[in-house]
C-alpha cells in the first residue's frame, strides 16, 4: 500500500496518556470525573460500545456507572432517570446510548440532559455552540477526526475538504470543525450530483455514509488524506468502513483503517469531554 496508515489506536493512546495525568491532577484536588452510561434494550452493537466506554473510564481513573434498562422502558421512566442523573453530584457526564428502541423519543431524551453534562454534545445548546466555534464539549467523532488529521502534519487551512454524509452527529459538525480551521468545505449527500467529481477535488476526504466500499479509488485524488468513519459489516460479517481500503490505499496519501482508525478516537473524545465537565462543575 502506498498511503501512510493513520493509526487511530496510537493517536488515541497518546491522548489518553495525557488525559490520565490530568485525571491524576484532579484527584489531588479531590475531584473524580464521573460518567453515567444509559443503555436501553439489548442491541449487541450498543452493548459493545458501552463496554468500551466503561473500559476507557477504568483505564483513565474516571468513575463510571452503567444503567441497563429493559427494551420496554417507558419514556417517562427514561426521562426520570435522566433527571436523577442531572442532579447527581458525582456524575459529570451523561451518555444515553443511541439508537433507542423505536417507541422512545431520543430527541426529547437528549434535550432533557443538562447541557453541562451533555458529553456527547448532542443537546441543541451545545450544537449551537459548535456552530459558533465556542466549544463547551467537542462533538466526539468529528473532534477525533481532527486529531487524526493533525497527526498527519497536514494543515487544514486552504485545503479542499469534502465530507460525504450530513448527519447531525458526524457530517454537519465535521463541516464546522474543518471550516473553523479555514478549510474550504463541501458537504455531499444522497442527492449530490456527480459525486465522484466532487470527491476527486478533495485534499481531505471524510466518508460517513454507512455503506461498505462506497468510496472507490476513482473517487479519490492522488495524495489525498482519506478518513473512513463507516462502521459496517461486509458479506462475511467482518467489520469494514465506507472506503475500498486496498484500492484507495494505492491512490491516497494517508488513510485510516477500519477498525483502528476513527472508532478509538470517538471514545477518547468522550472521555476528554467527561474530564472537561468535571473541571467545570
Ligand atoms: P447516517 O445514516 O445518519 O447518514 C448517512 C449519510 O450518508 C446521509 O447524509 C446520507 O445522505 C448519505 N448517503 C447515503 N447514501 C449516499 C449516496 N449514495 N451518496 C451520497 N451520500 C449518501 O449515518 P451516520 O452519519 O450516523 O454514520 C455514518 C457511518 O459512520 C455509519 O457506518 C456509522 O456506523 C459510522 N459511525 C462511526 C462512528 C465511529 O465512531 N467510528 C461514529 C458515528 C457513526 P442523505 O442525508 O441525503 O440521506
Amino acid at each position: 500500500m502506498k498511503a501512510m496508515l493513520i493509526d487511530g489506536k496510537a493517536v488515541s493512546a497518546s491522548l489518553r496518556e495525557a488525559m490520565k495525568a490530568e485525571v491524576e491532577e484532579l484527584a489531588e484536588q479531590g475531584i473524580t470525573p464521573g460518567l453515567a452510561v444509559v443503555l436501553v434494550g439489548d442491541d449487541p452493537a450498543s452493548q459493545v460500545y458501552v463496554r468500551n466506554k466503561e473500559k476507557g473510564c477504568e483505564e483513565l481513573g474516571i468513575y463510571s456507572e452503567k444503567y441497563e434498562l429493559p427494551a420496554a422502558t417507558t419514556q417517562r421512566e427514561l426521562m426520570d432517570l435522566v433527571e436523577t442523573l442531572n442532579k447527581k453530584p458525582d456524575i459529570d457526564g451523561i451518555l444515553v446510548q443511541l439508537p433507542l428502541p423505536d417507541h422512545l423519543d431520543s430527541n426529547a431524551v437528549i434535550e432533557a440532559i443538562s447541557p453541562d453534562k451533555d458529553v456527547d454534545a448532542f443537546h441543541a445548546s451545545n450544537v449551537g455552540r459548535i456552530m459558533l466555534g465556542d466549544y463547551r464539549f467537542l462533538p466526539c467523532t468529528p473532534a477525533g477526526i481532527m486529531e487524526l488529521i493533525h497527526s498527519t502534519g497536514i494543515e487544514v487551512e486552504g485545503k479542499e475538504c469534502v465530507i460525504v454524509g450530513r448527519s447531525n452527529i458526524v457530517g454537519k459538525p465535521m463541516a464546522m470543525l474543518l471550516l473553523h480551521e479555514n478549510g474550504t468545505v463541501t458537504v455531499c449527500h444522497s442527492r449530490t450530483k456527480n459525486l465522484a467529481e466532487v470527491t476527486r477535488r478533495a485534499d481531505i476526504l471524510v466518508a460517513a455514509v454507512g455503506k461498505p466500499n462506497f468510496i472507490t479509488a476513482e473517487m479519490v485524488k492522488e495524495g489525498a488524506v482519506v478518513i473512513d468513519v463507516g462502521m459496517n459489516r461486509d458479506g462475511n460479517g467482518k467489520l469494514c468502513g465506507d472506503v475500498d481500503f486496498e484500492a484507495v490505499g494505492e491512490v491516497a496519501g494517508a488513510i485510516t483503517p477500519v477498525p483502528g482508525g476513527v472508532g478509538p478516537m470517538t471514545i477518547t473524545m468522550l472521555l476528554k469531554n467527561t474530564i472537561t465537565a468535571a473541571k467545570k462543575q
